[in-house]
């Protein structure tokens, strides 16, 4: 950053993980002028996976998951505005305006405003007691409606439906995990991995219903259960759904910025128009290594691409095309995922899934693109450097268009 840049002030839309470590970045790499952080929620960024593992079941304060207390961001010199959403972003005269009518004037814009859960268009998905799980403000609503439970139906057999499931297994609560796919975790792993997990889980007492695809959400005011496209119906006092994200971009969108599920960035975080960058769960980004856009939704993308944002705002710019990497805790069992599998060729399984200690390993012409290990630390940090190396692209690739 050149010296006449020094005194911009940089705007930060959304206060989660990717705006907390940018500002970080940004001050530890030098930058002088003013940083706001804009959240619609009422807290300090915090981490959001415990929020489907530990924090859902030892209900602790709030407080204990912020990434870092007042002090530090006062001491920082980040201004923190909580708990009011921006409603327009003014392109022209480079303000920020919140729905309360309050304006923010910016040098430079970031939009890091996550993802919410996918709306589910069917009948009664909107009633009282159907929940999703995304935010702080979710455990509050859904952990009283758990505990008064009996019947619990979980929509979706992904990371977080199985993690909420294995929380409820661990307290004696009972659970039944809805999956439209023939498998769990479908989506993300290899047969032999979904088959550890669902196996695990049955043993453990979770009812799953595999293949089987939600017609509905039955009910006047309160759901009372959930009804299946085969005709099946099921009792329910409590219904979560957990059947994916989608990004919030509507904001960038109506502002004008490029945006397909996620604003579409380049490499180096910058988006369509000049001077507004994306990171975290909302941007969708090349991927050169895995040769597809991509939109991740990862601790591991949020901070490192945060890390590169600030480069590029710091005038150091350095190309991003990470090797992504994801984990999920479920009982006893930590999974730990690096690289895309999606696309794969080859699946070998190294390993006993019978002693719970043993990996997927997915190749593509040969190469190693991903590796799910199941209580393996070693295998997963080997799994990243090998994935690294190689899926280096010596080559430009040429990618289609995200937009
Ligand atoms: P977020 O942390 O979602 O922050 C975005 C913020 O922007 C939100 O507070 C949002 O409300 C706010 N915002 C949106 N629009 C506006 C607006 N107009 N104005 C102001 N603010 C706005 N990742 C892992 O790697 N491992 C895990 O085990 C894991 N478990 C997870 C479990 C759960 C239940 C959830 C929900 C996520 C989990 N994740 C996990 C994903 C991880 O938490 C996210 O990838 C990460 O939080 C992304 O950070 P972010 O800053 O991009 O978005």
């Amino acid at each position: 950053m050149s010296r006449a840049d020094e005194k911009k002030r940089i705007v930060v839309i959304g206060a989660g993980q990717a705006a907390a470590q940018l500002a970080i970045s940004l001050r530890q790499g030098g930058h002088v002028g003013e940083i706001l952080v804009i959240g619609d929620e009422p807290h300090l960024p915090y981490q959001r996976p415990p929020l489907s593992k530990k924090f859902l079941s030892e209900r602790p304060q709030p407080e204990t998951l912020f990434l870092r207390p007042e002090s530090f961001w006062r001491d920082l010199r980040v201004d923190m505005v909580l708990g009011v959403p921006v409603g327009t972003v003014n392109l022209r005269n480079q303000i920020v305006s919140l729905t309360d009518g309050c304006e923010f004037a910016y040098d430079e814009l970031v939009f890091a405003t996550g993802t919410r859960a996918s709306a589910l268009p069917l009948p009664g998905a909107t009633l009282e007691n159907v929940f999703s799980l995304r935010a702080i403000a979710d455990v509050h609503r859904l952990r009283p409606a758990l505990d008064a439970a009996e019947r619990i139906v979980i929509v979706g057999g992904g990371y977080i439906g199985l993690e909420v499931a294995a929380v409820l297994r661990s307290e004696g609560q009972a659970a039944t995990v809805v999956e439209a796919e023939d498998r769990v975790l479908k989506r993300v792993t290899a047969p032999a991995v979904s088959e550890f997990f669902d196996t695990l889980h049955r043993e453990r007492g979770v009812d799953i219903r595999l293949g089987a695809r939600l017609a509905a959400i039955t009910g006047d005011t309160l759901a009372t259960g959930v009804a299946l496209a085969d005709g099946k119906s099921l009792a329910a006092d409590v219904v979560l759904l957990a059947t994916g994200a989608r990004a919030n971009d509507e904001l960038a969108q109506a502002a004008g910025l490029a945006c397909n599920d996620g604003v579409v960035v380049d490499e180096f975080t910058r988006s369509s128009i000049s001077g507004i960058y994306a990171v975290g769960d909302c941007s969708r980004l090349p991927s050169r290594r895995y040769r597809r856009w991509l939109r991740l939704e990862s601790v591991q993308n949020a901070i490192e691409q945060a890390k590169a944002a600030a480069a590029v705002l710091l005038g150091e710019p350095a190309a991003y095309d990470p090797v992504p990497w994801f984990w999920s805790d479920q009982y006893d069992i930590k999974l730990q995922i690096a690289g895309l599998s999606a696309g794969h060729t080859h699946c070998d399984v190294v390993g006993e899934p019978t002693a719970a200690r043993f990996s997927a390993e997915y190749r593509s012409d040969g190469r190693l693109i991903a590796v799910d290990a199941v209580n393996d630390a070693r295998a997963h940090m080997l799994a990243r450097r090998r994935i690294a190396q190689e899926t280096e692209m010596t080559d430009a690739v040429a990618l289609e268009g995200a937009a």
